[in-house]
């Protein structure tokens, strides 16, 4: 809550002016702190060695509370991060989530299948969400997601954390701006070698998929923001299974290529059986691209021209900082549920065009 003027002033300052002018109507439910809250629905491995450590150093939003389904772990959670007891949930008590001031955002951190039951019942909670890629395992699943969200009148902005590094916004900034021409052709692939053969993202009622869903989005995304357009066609390729019985549920390894209407081609790969994690840009006049493309740190970015000097950031404080603050600006961030809407209709069409031997689909 805002106690005094002296907060007031200083919550102006924080949003801006434009927001000022805006009608504080437009923050009404949520708590008008300076920074928002967040709970976290999932206490896996990438809430817990990537987001946690990253909010303790966000400037807009603040870890205040946890949804888990294993007791075991809250201690140390409790510890480490000072989360208070009437802030930590389990999934049968999370909708009481509405009640709680203190939570203006929910990270969803669950495996695939589980995103939309828990970001519709976040949206429903009064709450804007976060959910992490892929959205959700199907279309039909994303757009309930986006409609509830709305219905809602709360935000819903997807994990794409790419959309805050610099290196990834260059390659935006080469295309949009032509500086090497117009881009022709993309060449994208993210894979890594997946070893426990129980993980949940080997089973494909979790997951909805393999490799594609999980880091093959990865590629598709950069293949769109380094086109700059959306592509109208795709056909794929299935690869024969070197383990068919680990990969009996998902695809193992699988190449698309995505056709833009001016012409431009996006070749990728996925897989689940090595390393592969590159982004790279053919344009009339030259090249962009960059290594190590994909991941939380380490990206090496080059054009024809030169190296890209840029300093490393963390991506996932970044992202949560973005989105946060288009919430407090009220104004919509920059990865909402559309954007992911539009990378599982690229996916569902590649399933699509697999199952009917590689034909070109079009992209709906
Ligand atoms: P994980 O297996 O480490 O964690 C999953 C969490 O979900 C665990 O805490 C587990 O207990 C919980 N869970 C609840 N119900 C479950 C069930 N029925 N089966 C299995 N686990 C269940 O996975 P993760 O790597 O943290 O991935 C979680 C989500 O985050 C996925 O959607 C993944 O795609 C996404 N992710 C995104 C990035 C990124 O860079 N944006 C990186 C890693 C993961």
């Amino acid at each position: 809550m805002m106690h005094s003027r002296r907060d007031f002033l200083q919550y102006s300052a924080l949003i801006g002016a434009s927001a000022i002018t805006a009608p504080l109507a437009g923050f009404a439910g949520i708590s008008q702190q300076k920074k928002l809250g967040v709970a976290l629905v999932g206490l896996g491995g990438y809430a817990t060695r990537q987001l946690a450590p990253a909010l303790q150093q966000t400037q807009h939003i603040e870890l205040r509370g946890i949804v888990t389904g294993t007791p075991s772990k809250i201690p140390q959670w409790v510890e480490k991060y000072r989360i208070p007891e009437k802030n930590i949930y389990n999934y049968e008590t999370f909708d009481r989530i509405a009640d709680n001031k203190d939570i203006d955002v929910v990270y969803i951190v669950l495996p695939n299948s589980m995103h939309a039951e828990y970001t519709i019942r976040a949206a429903k909670a009064g709450k804007h969400v976060i959910c992490e890629k892929p959205m959700a395992v199907n279309v039909r699943e994303g757009q309930a997601m986006i409609d509830a969200c709305k219905k809602a009148g709360r935000q819903l902005a997807i994990g794409y954390r790419l959309h805050y590094d610099p290196f990834h916004l260059e390659m935006m900034r080469l295309s949009r701006e032509k500086t090497f021409g117009e881009v022709k052709l993309v060449e994208a692939s993210d894979g890594f070698r997946a070893g426990d053969p129980n993980q949940w993202r080997l089973k494909r009622a979790l997951s909805g998929g393999g490799p594609l869903m999980d880091v093959g989005i990865y590629a598709i995304q950069g293949a769109r923001y380094t086109v700059g357009m959306e592509p109208a066609w795709v056909s794929a390729q299935e690869f024969p299974k070197t383990d068919p019985q680990k990969f009996r549920d998902v695809e193992e390894s699988l190449s698309w290529q995505l056709h833009f209407p001016n012409g431009a081609i996006a070749n990728s790969f996925s897989t689940y059986i090595t390393n592969v994690n590159r982004l790279y840009a053919a344009a009339e006049k030259g090249w962009f691209e960059i290594n190590n493309a994909f991941g939380y740190a380490g990206q090496q970015g080059r054009t024809s021209a030169g190296p890209m000097t840029f300093t490393h950031i963390n991506q996932q404080a970044a992202h949560m900082d973005g989105v946060a603050k288009a919430i407090l600006e009220n104004r919509p961030n920059n990865v909402p549920g559309e954007e992911g809407l539009r990378d599982m209709k690229v996916i569902e069409a590649i399933y699509a065009s697999i199952a009917a031997g590689g034909k070109q689909v079009k992209i709906s």
